[in-house]
């Protein structure tokens, strides 16, 4: 099988160019901290498009597939466009994903809202603008959608969202699809939610179910278990009921490689496996081909991603350790703290001296647990060298935070030698901007 972009650490046109440092997009990345400051997210707009791509090929095989990007990996106005551009629709989550991919003009019919807790303002954000399939939770969600429904003169499109009870072996607090989740109807509880459908609610039109198993996977097995339990689930549905679900929903979870010892298959190797289960279970079920939709999120978009940083202090401990600190940290990348993720990174202004010592990478916020790279080999470090830390596209940005009052970075595009912002640097103003001092503390107050 050929490779696929998710199976790089690096971006694809990643290079060291003629002045010795390391480029991305041809642009010079030591160019882009000076410019833009650092900390900085640079996004390279041909690796993202490489792995639409990617997908696109390896599912080429199969008619009745669509595609959607989970917007909560990294959700902007541009990187959305492009997205949608490629032929993309959108997993989303909440109102804020909802309001960014309708303003980067996408197609709100190729949007699927899902989430364990929609608040009332979210669905009717949703039905507003024409959000074309839910993914329903739980009980109270059938209910309560089917009630703004009405209310609104509308038949919703929906899916069951179901936990299979597939384990992955991935981190605990990424597994989503075992039996003890938060999220979805046991399989044991499918039939009442639709006899409720069937019997009640009038304005749900089931489609087919929904699930999600985990994340950072590199097992392609669980993939054609979940397959093989999702086709069985609605034909099993179909035949009790007389219906005709078609829709199967297998959710994101293919890995990236973010160091050397990750090996995450390729999208045409899980391609492969998905198109040849489905045959094989539709046979088995004796059930036409369904409607396939996959919402991978981190493979479309880690790989594109990097963060640089500034070197700045350092610390030897005595007979230990030698630490040292980077300008940005837990803030913009809260994946080393929250789940022990690993990471790879090169000085860009000296990508191709020797390394020359080992040694740990820390963030400036406080907390001891804000260490970026436990141990990573670097050559010689100075005060001002620009680390480029990889595949940082996924749940970084997206995950970012004002802790310690932080301006959150800025983020750039770049492609063919150009970069574009795409996300301003907050600004000290933009902190304080939703603060208010009661009259009543301010001086001079009669
Ligand atoms: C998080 C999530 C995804 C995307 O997962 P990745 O591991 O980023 O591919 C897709 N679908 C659902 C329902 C999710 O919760």
């Amino acid at each position: 099988m050929p490779n696929s972009t998710n199976q790089f650490i690096r971006p694809l046109t990643t290079k060291i160019n003629d002045n010795g440092n390391l480029s991305i997009g041809g642009c010079d990345l030591t160019e882009l901290a000076d410019k833009y400051g650092t900390p900085l997210y640079v996004i390279d707009e041909h690796t993202l498009r490489s792995i639409c791509r990617d997908y696109k090929k390896a599912f080429s095989g199969y008619e009745k597939i669509n595609m959607l990007y989970a917007s909560k990996a990294l959700c902007s106005l541009a990187t959305s466009k492009i997205i949608s551009d490629e032929g993309f629709g959108f997993d989303v989550v909440s109102g804020g994903e909802i309001y960014t991919v309708y303003k980067a003009g996408s197609d709100m019919k190729k949007v699927l809202f899902n989430g364990n807790n929609k608040s009332v303002d979210e669905i009717n954000l949703a039905l507003k603008l024409g959000v074309g399939r839910f993914s329903v939770d739980n009980f109270f969600e059938l209910s309560l959608l089917n009630v703004l429904a009405q209310s609104r003169n509308k038949t919703v499109d929906i899916l069951l969202r179901v936990t299979p009870g597939i384990e992955c072996h991935t981190h605990e607090y990424i597994q989503t699809g075992n039996l003890d989740s938060k999220f979805g109807f046991d399989l044991s509880q499918t039939d009442r939610a639709v006899d409720l459908i069937v019997t009640a609610y009038k304005n749900l039109n089931l489609r087919g179910v929904h699930a999600h198993i985990g994340s950072q996977i590199f097992e392609t097995k669980v993939f054609e278990d979940e397959v093989d339990i999702l086709i069985g689930e609605i034909t099993r549905i179909n035949n009790k009921y007389g219906l005709n679900l078609d829709e199967i929903n297998l959710g994101g979870g293919l890995g990236v490689k973010y160091i050397e010892s990750d090996n995450p298959p390729s999208t045409f190797d899980i391609a492969e496996i998905i198109i040849n289960t489905i045959n094989k279970s539709a046979e088995k079920y004796k059930t036409e081909l369904p409607t396939i939709y996959i919402e991978p999120g981190r493979s479309i978009i880690s790989t594109a991603g990097v963060t640089l940083y500034t070197m700045g202090t350092s610390k030897q401990v005595p007979n230990g350790k030698k630490y040292f600190a980077v300008d940005g940290g837990m803030a913009d990348n809260a994946r080393p703290a929250m789940y022990q993720a690993e990471y790879s990174a090169v000085l860009a202004n000296k990508p191709e001296i020797p390394t020359s010592q080992n040694v740990t990478i820390a963030g400036r916020f406080c907390e001891s647990g804000d260490i970026l790279i436990k141990s990573i080999s670097l050559p010689e470090i100075d005060e001002g060298d620009i680390l480029c830390v990889f595949n940082t596209g996924a749940y970084n940005y997206s995950m970012a935070s004002n802790y310690n009052r932080i301006e959150k970075s800025a983020m750039v595009l770049v492609n063919n030698s150009q970069s574009d912002i795409i996300i301003y640097r907050e600004s000290l103003d933009d902190l304080i901007s939703h603060d208010v001092v009661p009259d009543r503390l301010r001086d001079n107050v009669e």
